[in-house]
Order: C-alpha cells, then sequence, then structure tokens
C-alpha cells in the first residue's frame, strides 16, 4: 500500500462550517447541501440570533439526529470576548479577539430607549486619516461576516445573560452604526451579508433606517452597495474643499468632492420611492482652526446645496500624538447655527464613554501600540478583571 495515502480513518477531519455568519438565503443552502429541508434555516437563524444560543444541544425544536449530524459537521462561533469594559455612562465596550493575534472593539451607546451599537468592519484601516486613531494603526486585515456579526451577537447576548430574560423580544438593541473600525466599503463582501442578518426579520430583524453604514467615500462601492441593500449611509466629509479634505482624508485624491457629491446624489435617487424624505449623514468632525471657522460652514452649505443631507459635528476625540485639539463648544455651535439657519438639520455627537477609550476614533486607543496593549491587558487579566467569553 502506499504509505502517502490517508485511509477514511487517517484523514484529519474537515473544519467545521461556522453558521454564525451565514444570511438565512446561505443557511437554505447550507441545509438542501447537507439533504435536509430548508426550513431549518429559519429555525436555526432564530436560535443563533435571536436567542444567543451557541450550541446546538439547546435547539429543542430541532430532532435529536439533526443535532448530532450538526455537531460533527457545523459550529456556532462567536468571537472570544476578551475583555469588557462599562463606563460611567452606560456606555459599554468589548474588546474581541479575532483569529490568532488580532482585537477588535464594539461598543454599545445607551441613549434614552435607543441602544446603538458601534460595530467594526477591519482591523485598523488602509486610509490613514490624519485625526483617526485607527488610521494610525495600519490595516492589518479585513473581518469576515461571522467577525461582524459576531459583535452584535456578543452585545445580545450579554444583554441576555444580564436579563436572564431569553424568551423575551426586548431589544438589547436598536441601531447599528458601522462606525467602528475600519472602512465597511472596502470589506464589502463580509459587510453586506453582516448587515443583511441585522435586517433580517429572524435574525435582529432592525428597520433599514436603524442600520447605517459609514464611509469615508469609496465611491464605486457606494453605488454597488444600493445595488444590493437598502441601508442609511453616511459620509465622512470632514472637509469642504479638495485642498482641505486630501490632507484630512488621503481618499479624497482618489474620490474628490465633486465625485462624492455625485455618488451621494445616486444613492439617494436610488431610494427615490421613500417621497424623496431620504437625507445622507455628513459626519464632520471639528478640528480647532483646521476646518471649523464660519467660511467653511458657508462652503458647507455650497457643497450640499443639492445633496439632501443631515449634518452631524463630531467634537473631535484626542489621542496620544493626534496633530488637533478639539474646536470650542463656542465654535461648534457658531458653526451649527450656520448651518441650521441655512436649513440644514445639524446636531452635535454627545462625546460618550471616553473614560474607557469607547469614543469616535479612539477605538484603537488600547490597540494602537501592541507591546503596551498587552502590558495593559496583562494588569487587568492579574487584577481579575479579565472575563471568560460566552460559552
Ligand atoms: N471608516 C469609516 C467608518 C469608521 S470611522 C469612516 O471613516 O466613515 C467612524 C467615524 O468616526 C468617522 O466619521 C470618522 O471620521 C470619525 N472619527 C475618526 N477619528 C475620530 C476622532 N479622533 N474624533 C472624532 N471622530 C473621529
Ligand atoms: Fe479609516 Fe474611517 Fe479612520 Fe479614515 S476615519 S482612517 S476611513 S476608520
Amino acid at each position: 500500500m502506499n504509505p502517502s495515502v490517508t485511509t477514511p480513518e487517517s484523514s484529519p477531519a474537515l473544519p467545521k462550517v461556522n453558521l454564525l455568519g451565514m444570511t438565512r438565503a446561505q443557511l437554505e443552502e447550507f441545509f438542501i447541501s447537507i439533504g435536509e429541508k430548508k426550513f431549518r434555516a429559519t429555525q436555526i437563524i432564530k436560535w443563533i440570533h435571536q436567542l444567543g444560543v451557541d450550541n446546538f444541544e439547546e435547539m429543542s425544536n430541532v430532532s435529536k439526529a439533526l443535532r448530532s449530524k450538526l455537531e460533527t459537521i457545523a459550529e456556532i462561533r462567536p468571537p472570544e470576548v476578551v475583555y469588557k469594559e462599562f463606563s460611567n455612562d452606560g456606555t459599554r465596550k468589548w474588546v474581541l479577539k479575532v483569529g490568532e493575534n488580532s482585537m477588535v472593539e464594539t461598543v454599545l451607546i445607551p441613549d434614552g430607549d435607543r441602544k446603538t451599537l458601534c460595530v467594526s468592519s477591519q482591523v485598523g484601516c488602509a486610509l490613514d486619516c490624519s485625526f483617526c486613531s485607527t488610521g494610525k494603526q495600519g490595516f492589518q486585515r479585513d473581518l469576515t461576516t461571522a467577525e461582524i456579526i459576531g459583535q452584535v451577537w456578543v452585545a445580545n447576548r450579554s444583554y441576555f445573560e444580564e436579563n436572564q430574560d431569553y424568551d423575551s423580544r426586548t431589544r438589547a438593541l436598536t441601531n447599528v452604526v458601522m462606525m467602528g473600525m475600519g472602512e465597511p466599503l472596502l470589506n464589502f463582501d463580509a459587510v453586506v451579508p453582516a448587515m443583511d442578518l441585522m435586517l433580517e426579520d429572524y435574525a435582529y430583524g432592525l428597520s433599514k433606517r436603524r442600520v447605517t453604514l459609514s464611509t469615508s467615500g469609496i465611491v464605486p462601492m457606494m453605488d454597488k452597495l444600493s445595488d444590493v441593500i437598502d441601508v442609511s449611509l453616511a459620509v465622512s466629509l470632514h472637509a469642504t474643499n479638495d485642498e482641505l479634505r486630501n490632507e484630512l482624508v488621503p481618499v479624497n485624491k482618489k474620490y474628490p468632492l465633486k465625485e462624492l457629491m455625485a455618488a451621494c446624489q445616486r444613492f439617494l435617487a436610488k431610494f427615490q420611492a421613500d417621497g424623496g424624505r431620504r437625507k445622507i449623514t455628513m459626519e464632520y468632525v471639528m478640528l480647532a482652526g483646521v476646518n471649523d471657522q464660519a467660511s467653511h460652514a458657508y462652503e458647507m452649505v455650497q457643497l450640499l446645496k443639492n445633496v439632501p443631507s443631515k449634518i452631524n459635528l463630531i467634537p473631535f476625540n484626542p489621542f496620544p500624538q493626534a496633530p488637533y485639539q478639539c474646536s470650542s463648544r463656542k465654535q461648534i455651535l457658531a458653526f451649527q447655527q450656520i448651518l441650521t439657519e441655512a436649513g440644514f438639520v445639524c446636531t452635535i455627537r454627545a462625546t460618550r464613554g471616553d473614560d474607557i477609550d469607547a469614543a469616535c476614533g479612539q477605538l484603537v486607543g488600547q490597540v494602537q501600540d501592541r507591546t503596551k496593549r498587552a502590558a495593559r491587558w496583562q494588569q487587568k487579566i492579574n487584577a481579575g478583571e479579565i472575563i471568560r467569553s460566552p460559552q
């Protein structure tokens, strides 16, 4: 017998399929491929996402035979929670281990009835915006769909564990914003199925108004996005002329403002059926003496005059070695007033969770320097603060 031929007994077990990142359509295909009825997809998706279950044993309406079959070929594997932190203002942050060496952070921000989860799409980011600490970290890798929806799963599950409320349909979260680490449109193929699960009635059942993708302006992918899924769009504007935007958001050199504004118009035109009420959220970080003068506000009025938009001014969150300071409250209010008087809805984002490095652009606060990060986590582990991942 040829010694290089492996017998079935000696062949290594195939890796198990992770069902966590599969959309309903993909799960239906999966069940058909293993000779089962496609309605199993609906049953399983509810167990995983609505009830936060990560083992087949608990799935009481699935036959024992199918459960054993699933155990041999599939798994429900969320990212491992390495650490979680609660801010004084109710903000929660989870640090999740993805793969062997990478960490991402996801943040839940409660605000009255609204509970918004800020989800990451990549480890680091290649786009290097000058005011963003994620950008300073550089790009490590894309997250998989399971790792992206896994952040929603972890927040949901944590809520159930705290409330001992597995059967209730009360929502652990009401909104998701793809505003964590990374540029979601540069990880399109993993992000879209994850958002599909956020919208899926049998999973998280969020309305399209409550799932927002934030982009720095990857024009061709904005068109592609509106072809395949209907979610809300936020654009990281940050500057109102190309010269300044090239400096703050370098991807502007590839997709300058004129092209970006045209892409926004095309995006809105796709969803005209909504009665034209739809708007794009323009995010604008307030940097003292850089982009916060009255002249910039007037320039913005001109720039956005043909793009139905609402404007969200974001106080700059500093990080070590950041070359900027946040605009004064007075300057932000004056900026807001010009835009409001011009007829725009213009809000100022409340900075939340900064005591736990969970505010916008700070998500990499603990991840930036790998050595320091490891040391800090070791301290927390030693202090018994580290928690176990959900079983
Ligand atoms: N890459 C995407 C989504 C993640 S960034 C994007 O750029 O849109 C999410 C938001 O946080 C963006 O509007 C971004 O510009 C903002 N942000 C980044 N760093 C920040 C900082 N230091 N202070 C305040 N907002 C910041
Ligand atoms: Fe990347 Fe967004 Fe940060 Fe720019 S602001 S570096 S696109 S994560």
